[in-house]
């Protein structure tokens, strides 16, 4: 019985879930929130009940020490030694990760030199595996990217037209992320297709931060987001793409300093920017539904900038077989879908299932036997994808 314990570690958070992976079942999850603060709270879920405790969590490792006694305590394990390996997630690999590996010191080392790329999430990452580490010291961890499941992309996709000393000496460049969400999503996807030699998949994974990726082949060949996840689609509070010179523009004509412009792009953009009423797609909806006409607008772009993507990599991959829909907005807006359906549906000849759009099961084929491309709602599993790289690598 091979327990493996998949972990993200947030800069005052941390999330977990604990796999069998004889059946790949979840027996246990839970988060830490609010580390550093005397307010902290620990929920466990197990076999259907929830336990919440909410107490002083100075930091990381008591918050991995309590995280693990509460795991014996309740029974989960009878002792840490069932726990076989740790999988962390790590947003940015820079060029140095083209795979999971086996976390060590040398990996940590690299993680930390590329840490400029993603300064909120690296550093809070190698927090969380210093804790584990120190928790669980027999045990193997492995590191798992972002980044990875793209590092298939050619330069010519993933290099920006800007003189090429900032590739050279910056790492400027396109990375991508939500690598393992389009990676289990695509393989699932590829799965239900009923596994054949070649495949064109699009991956719409829309949830608060959102990106596309074109999979050919079950490799990641273009994905939206691109330096750093602000890249691409519209999403709840990022402005995805712009014209670059917006952002020196409104610096010169209103006096916005370059943080308070990353501050604006970030999180007061998107579907909140446009809309003026929340980042949240359900609130935006409901003010639309209401006659709200800049929360219309705001569901307007927000599907028309997905339907640019699918059509731009549509001509890349030379074609599509299946586009699929995952995350919060993907996998639960069946009227965000058919927005987006219908900006393509002419173009692609794709023809959408109105019984199985508003459907609530997973895993679910979307679209006609007349339509030209295949439609699937497949929730995503960073998680398992985790968990199954662990296995893999420490070869339990
Ligand atoms: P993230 O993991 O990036 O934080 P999620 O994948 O959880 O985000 O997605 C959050 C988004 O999903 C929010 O915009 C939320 O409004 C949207 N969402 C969740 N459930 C629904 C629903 N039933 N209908 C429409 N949107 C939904």
């Amino acid at each position: 019985m091979a327990k493996i314990i998949a972990v993200n570690a947030g800069s005052s958070s941390l999330k977990f879930q604990l796999f069998e992976m004889n059946d790949e079942s979840v027996i246990a999850s839970g988060v830490v929130e609010r580390i550093g603060f005397e307010d902290a709270i620990f929920t466990l879920k197990f076999n259907g009940e929830k336990f919440e405790q909410t107490l002083p969590i100075p930091d990381h490792k008591k918050g991995v020490e309590l995280l693990l006694e509460s795991l014996i305590e309740h029974h989960v394990v009878e002792s840490l030694n069932e726990i076989q390996g740790v999988g962390h997630r790590i947003v940015q690999g820079g060029d140095l990760f083209s795979d999971s590996v086996i976390f060590d010191q040398n990996v940590a080392n690299g993680i930390a030199s590329i840490a400029n790329l993603a300064p909120l999430h690296n550093q809070a990452h190698l927090t969380g595996y210093y804790a584990f580490k120190e928790a669980m010291p027999g045990v193997g961890h492995v590191a798992v990217f972002d980044t990875a499941f793209h590092s298939t992309m050619a330069p010519e996709t993933y290099l920006y037209a800007v003189p090429y000393e900032y590739y050279e000496k910056n790492h400027v460049r396109r990375y991508g992320f939500h690598g393992s969400s389009h990676r289990y999503v695509s393989g699932r996807c590829i799965e239900l297709m009923g596994n054949p030699e070649h495949s064109k998949i699009i991956v719409c994974h829309l949830g608060a931060g959102g990106s596309l990726c074109a999979v050919k082949d079950g490799k990641s060949i273009n994905t939206s987001m691109g330096l750093t996840p602000l890249a691409g689609i519209m999403m709840g509070s990022r402005c995805g793409e712009i014209d670059p010179s917006v952002v020196t523009f409104i610096m010169s004509e209103t006096g916005e300093t370059a943080s308070r412009m990353d501050t604006i792009m970030n999180k007061e953009s998107g579907l909140l920017g446009v809309s003026g009423v929340s980042s949240d797609y359900r609130d935006v909806e409901a003010a639309a539904n209401e006659g709200n006409e800049r929360a219309q607008i705001a569901l307007k772009i927000f599907a028309r900038r997905v339907a640019d993507f699918i059509g731009s990599y549509y001509v890349q991959l030379g074609g599509v077989d299946a586009i699929c829909f995952t995350a919060g907005i993907g996998e639960n807006s069946f009227t965000a879908r058919a927005n987006i359906i219908n900006e393509i549906k002419d173009a692609l000849g794709v023809e959408i299932d109105e019984e199985a759009n508003r459907s609530r099961e997973p895993d679910r084929l979307i679209s006609t036997p007349n339509s030209k491309v295949k439609v699937y709602v497949i929730p995503t599993n960073e998680e398992l994808v985790i968990a199954r790289d662990t296995k893999r690598l420490l070869n339990l």
